[in-house]
């Protein structure tokens, strides 16, 4: 690792932060703690098409994201921890992702 550090391999961010000896900043390593325990809770099933979803991370929380309808849903404490600190801007770029199952 250099004096002025390396590059994020996950975000190319700089960043003198490592994680299994591969330069990673301190948001992608946060973001893979929460990913890991993330990947131990119970996969949730699309309301609208039934199928398995994956967990992702956005914005420093776990959301759940449909493979088929590309459909972003949220728990019930993961919304929570958004209104509690998350910016608006970051939770319009959520909203974009969204299926909202109005009407
Ligand atoms: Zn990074
Ligand atoms: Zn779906």
């Amino acid at each position: 690792m250099s004096f002025f550090g390396e590059k994020c391999a996950r975000c190319g961010a700089k960043t003198r932060h490592e994680v299994d000896g591969k330069a990673t900043c301190v948001a992608c390593d946060n973001e893979m703690q929460l990913l890991v325990e993330a990947k131990g809770e119970d996969l949730h099933l699309c309301p609208v098409d039934g199928a398995t979803m994956s967990k992702e991370i956005a914005h420093m929380i776990v959301v759940d994201r449909c493979p088929t309808c590309q459909g972003v849903w949220l728990d019930g404490g993961e919304l929570e921890r958004l209104k509690g600190g998350v910016e608006a801007s970051a939770l319009m770029a959520m909203a974009s992702g969204f299926t909202v199952p109005f009407g």
